[in-house]
């Protein structure tokens, strides 16, 4: 059955995710095409982003599908940046693209393409259509190509520029191109239908001009070609055989068909629409991403509340976890919204697996065991990973006096409390049983200052040898060796299901959507000492506590750690956006 390549290039081995068993629509057409020999045995994909913006989990799933399919059938997958908007696109953009697509574990080699690059092709193109008869330069205003174009209802009607003649076509073209005429004179439209059902087919605009520099091409061009017909001639250009795009392309197909079969090029893409990506709580426009970044709601695009792959890689999420998540939501015909939770439950799957146990206790209450030596300190042994006895153990140190969660313990304890009480015992993990003894705190405020506990030094790795039970097991740091820092905890960005739509389903602004406690922020922490070690690569798992890894953008001197999920789906039973 299908199988997915191994990608050398991988930080991970791609091939540990789940590999599917069943084919989708996508592979099928492929299958059907080697079987007829379509492309003469070639399967050649590419992800094609516009550097607007920076790629989230939209984009994942685009890319995953295309350079997924490429590795699938042993044939190819470019990286194309289509820049043919030089208002909005940015080299910062190219660079964290390039960035992303290679963290998710896909390589595209040589096969970096810009469709600037094309530019002097499109042009000839757009000759040969005016030559042909099929391209015509418009002098209509903006207002008038509007009105003139119809409605969905309406058939749209022929401006009185439609008829001119190749020649004067030609000639204003060019003049166009040498930059005769100021932005928005002008524009070369296909000449096509204007009584089409089709709005897409209505004569559309594929040069507009623009006296602004390209990124790339400087100032060479004060004319740009429109998407539709920059992407099929493109894919053309490149011998793409299967162009596979979202669903709202799937009108704009006759046209990518028009363009090509008019030209009579060599070879013709077939393009092949799915369904996007839509995530619960989650809004992924690019737009308006670039928005909360402009407005500050988020701290940049790597943000870890961002969907953004920078964000997700910041935030701690997996390439792999993010590969089995975009597989195990599947190609479709349909738009739909997946559940948040699935992408959690994908990153917990993994992180259960992979990740380091280690202590942290973000809310810290000292412990002094007053049984135990001053001065003394043990190594203990403690495992690394429960699930997975393979990645051993290290030594953490104990001694007289420790940290414990500020909620493991309470003075007065309600019915079937388990941690520690005056007079009750707890078991440290790793560690010994403590009964506490004494409640120290402040004379005028009352607050706890510090509990005094005696240990029972049979009870040495957490057991007892009489077989007396303790119920609470709780996690712990020595005060000797502690490490401060800072942990933030991440909530969902925005309380709606459907950020932008209000409960009745109308149109809202997504500011007012966005959660006021979407990160929350501990700086007292303590980390046992073995954190010192800790890389941004390396995940954790704090005892009780969640999923964490160190932030990469740390400013402060102090480690942060963010949490990279909760320990358990926290969604289940309405708990949504209040996530603790
Ligand atoms: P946006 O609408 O957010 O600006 P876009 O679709 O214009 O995104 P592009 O840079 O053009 O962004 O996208 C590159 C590729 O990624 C396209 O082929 C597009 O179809 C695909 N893509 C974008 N968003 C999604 C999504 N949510 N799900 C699946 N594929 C997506
Ligand atoms: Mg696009």
């Amino acid at each position: 059955m299908i199988s997915k390549n191994d990608n050398k290039n991988s930080p991970d081995n791609i091939s540990s995710s789940t590999v599917s068993t069943s084919t989708n629509f996508i592979q099928q057409i492929i299958l059907d095409d080697l079987e007829s020999d379509k492309h003469q045995g070639k399967v050649v994909t590419r992800f094609p982003p516009e550097p607007n913006g920076y790629l989230h989990i939209g984009h994942a799933k685009a890319i995953c599908i295309n350079f997924g399919l490429a590795n699938e059938f042993h044939g190819r997958c470019h990286l194309r940046m289509d820049d043919t908007n030089p208002c909005k696109e940015d080299v910062e953009y190219i660079d964290s693209i390039k960035e992303d697509v290679r963290w998710l574990g896909f390589e595209w080699g040589e096969h970096e393409y810009y469709a600037s690059d094309y530019y002097d092709r499109l042009y000839d193109f757009a000759v040969q259509l005016i030559k042909l008869g099929k391209a015509y330069v418009d002098s209509l205003s903006a207002e008038e190509l509007r009105e003139h174009r119809g409605t969905l209802t309406q058939g749209g009607r022929a401006g009185r520029y439609r008829e001119r003649s190749i020649e004067e076509n030609l000639d204003l073209f060019t003049r166009m191109k040498n930059g005769e005429f100021e932005d928005g004179s002008h524009v070369l439209r296909a000449k096509i239908d204007m009584n089409s059902p089709n709005l897409n087919m209505r004569d559309p605009v594929i040069y507009r001009i623009r006296k602004v520099s390209h990124h790339r091409t400087g100032d060479k061009w004060c004319i740009y070609p429109m998407y539709d017909f920059t992407h099929c001639l493109s894919d053309m250009l490149e011998g793409i055989t299967h162009s596979i795009c979202t669903l709202e392309f799937e009108d704009h197909r006759p046209l990518y068909d028009w363009f090509l079969d008019e030209l009579k090029t060599p070879c013709h893409p077939q393009q092949i629409e799915f369904a996007r990506l839509n995530l619960s709580y989650t809004m992924m426009s690019k737009r308006r991403l670039l928005e909360l970044v402009q407005e500050k709601v988020v701290s940049g695009w790597d943000d870890p509340r961002m969907p953004t792959l920078s964000g997700f890689r910041r935030r701690g999420y997996t390439p792999s976890a993010i590969r089995t998540f975009c597989e195990r939501i599947g190609v479709a015909k349909a738009n739909s919204t997946v559940d948040y939770a699935l992408l959690e439950f994908c990153i917990r799957e993994e992180l259960n697996q992979k990740a380091t146990r280690v202590m942290a206790v973000l809310k810290p209450l000292k412990v002094v065991i007053t049984n135990y030596p001053e001065g003394q300190v043990e190594e203990l042994d403690a495992e690394n990973n429960s699930e997975d006895p393979s990645m051993g153990s290290r030594k953490i140190p104990f001694s007289r006096e420790i940290y414990i969660e500020e909620d493991d313990f309470s003075e007065n304890p309600p019915p079937k409390y388990f941690r520690l009480s005056p007079g009750k015992e707890m078991r440290l993990k790793h560690a010994y049983y403590i009964k506490c003894d004494e409640v120290i705190k402040d004379p005028s405020s009352g607050k706890i200052l510090e509990l005094h506990c005696t240990y029972d030094p049979t009870t040495k790795g957490g057991w007892s040898a009489d077989g007396r039970k303790v119920m609470g097991t709780a996690h712990w740091v020595n005060v000797g060796t502690a490490i401060d820092g800072i942990v933030r905890l991440y909530n969902q960005l925005f309380t709606a299901e459907h950020p932008g739509v209000g409960a009745d389903g109308e149109e809202v602004d997504y500011r007012s959507q966005v959660n006021p406690n979407s990160v929350e922020e501990i700086t007292s922490c303590k980390f046992e000492p073995s954190l010192a070690q800790a890389t941004a690569e390396q995940r954790y798992q704090f005892l009780r506590q969640g999923y964490f890894c160190l932030d990469r953008c740390c400013q402060q001197r102090s480690p942060v750690f963010n949490r990279i999920v909760t320990l358990k789906d926290s969604w289940a039973g309405g708990g949504r956006g209040k996530k603790k």
